[in-house]
C-alpha cells in the first residue's frame, strides 16, 4: 500500500492592499522567508532593516497598469498566504511643455544613440544585486521645492510623448546633488534625453537616478554613502529649464520616488507583522 504524503498548505485569511498605478506597495511580513508570487512576477521577500525575524516585499505597480484586483500568494516553506492587491487609478494630471524640437522628434543621427542609451539602462535595471547596501531611511537628493510631480502625462510641443517618470526639484543655479542612500554608482554619463546622468544601485533591485547634472563627482564603481555629493544640478538633456530630475527604478519598474521613499522609510518607524494570523 502506498502512502501518500500531502503537503499541508495552511491557507490563512486574505489580506488586501490598495495601491495606485505608478506607486510601490510595501507589504510588511512577519517573516523574512519565501517569495511573493504574482501572476506575472515573483518577488523575493526581503529581510526587515531593523527586525531580522520580520520581512517585507516591495511591489512596484507599472504606470500603465489598469485598475484591477491582483491575487498574490506568499509562499514560504509549506505555508501559503493570500494577499490581494487592489490597483486603483492614481489620477495623474497632464502637463504641456515646450522644448527644443530636436528633443521631441530627434534627428536620424541621434536615434542610434538614444536606442543604445535605453538598452544600457534596461540592462542595469534588470540586474538584481542580492546585497543590500543601505541601512537607514532614504532622503531627498536636494533641499528644494518640487516643480513637477511624478506621473503627469506629458505633451511636448503639442504631441503626447510620455509620462513624467520622476520628480523635478527646482535648481536654478548649480546645486550639490546628494546620494539618497548608500549604494554603488553604476552609471555616470551624458545622455541624449536625461543629460548628465548618475544612477546608484542600492541593492535588491532598487536604483536611484539623477538627471540633467552639469558636473559629476563620482565614477562608475564608486561606493557612495547617503548625503555624499555626487554632482551638481544643471540644464542638460531634454529640459525646459535647469532643475534636478530624481527617480527610482524598483525591480525593473519606474515608480513614484517620493511615494517610494515614504513607504520604505516607514519600515524604520513601525514593526512589520501586518500580514499574520
Ligand atoms: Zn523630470
Amino acid at each position: 500500500m502506498k502512502i501518500f504524503t500531502l503537503m499541508v498548505l495552511s491557507v490563512l485569511s486574505a489580506f488586501a492592499f490598495d495601491v495606485g498605478n505608478g506607486k510601490s506597495l510595501i507589504i510588511p511580513l512577519d517573516s523574512p522567508q519565501g517569495v511573493l508570487q504574482l501572476p506575472d512576477q515573483n518577488i523575493t521577500v526581503l529581510p526587515h532593516p531593523i527586525y531580522p525575524n520580520e520581512g517585507f516585499a516591495i511591489i512596484p505597480i507599472d504606470y500603465h497598469k489598469q485598475p484591477q484586483l491582483i491575487n498574490a500568494q506568499w509562499l514560504k516553506e509549506n505555508e501559503r498566504r493570500s494577499v490581494e492587491i487592489n490597483v486603483i487609478n492614481s489620477l495623474y494630471p497632464t502637463e504641456i511643455l515646450s522644448v527644443d524640437s530636436s528633443k521631441v522628434s530627434p534627428p536620424p543621427e541621434a536615434l542610434q544613440r538614444i536606442a543604445q542609451e535605453k538598452a544600457e539602462a534596461e540592462e542595469i535595471y534588470k540586474h538584481f544585486t542580492p546585497e543590500r547596501y543601505w541601512n537607514k531611511p532614504f532622503m531627498r537628493p536636494i533641499d528644494s521645492i518640487t516643480t513637477s510631480q511624478y506621473g503627469s502625462a506629458r505633451t511636448y510641443n503639442g504631441t503626447l510623448k510620455s509620462y513624467h517618470g520622476g520628480v523635478d526639484f527646482r535648481a536654478k543655479t548649480p546645486l550639490p546633488i546628494l546620494a539618497s542612500n548608500d549604494g554603488v554608482v553604476v552609471l555616470v554619463k551624458e545622455r541624449y534625453y536625461s543629460g548628465g546622468t548618475v544612477i546608484i544601485d542600492h541593492g535588491e533591485g532598487v536604483y536611484s537616478c539623477y538627471f540633467h547634472l552639469s558636473e559629476f563627482n563620482v565614477k562608475v564603481g564608486d561606493p557612495v554613502i547617503q548625503g555624499q555629493e555626487i554632482g551638481l544640478s544643471g540644464a542638460t538633456g531634454r529640459i525646459t529649464g535647469p532643475h534636478l530630475h530624481f527617480g527610482f527604478m524598483v525591480q525593473g519598474t519606474q515608480t513614484d520616488p517620493i511615494e517610494f521613499m515614504a513607504q520604505i522609510n516607514t519600515l524604520f518607524t513601525q514593526s512589520a507583522k501586518i500580514v499574520q494570523k
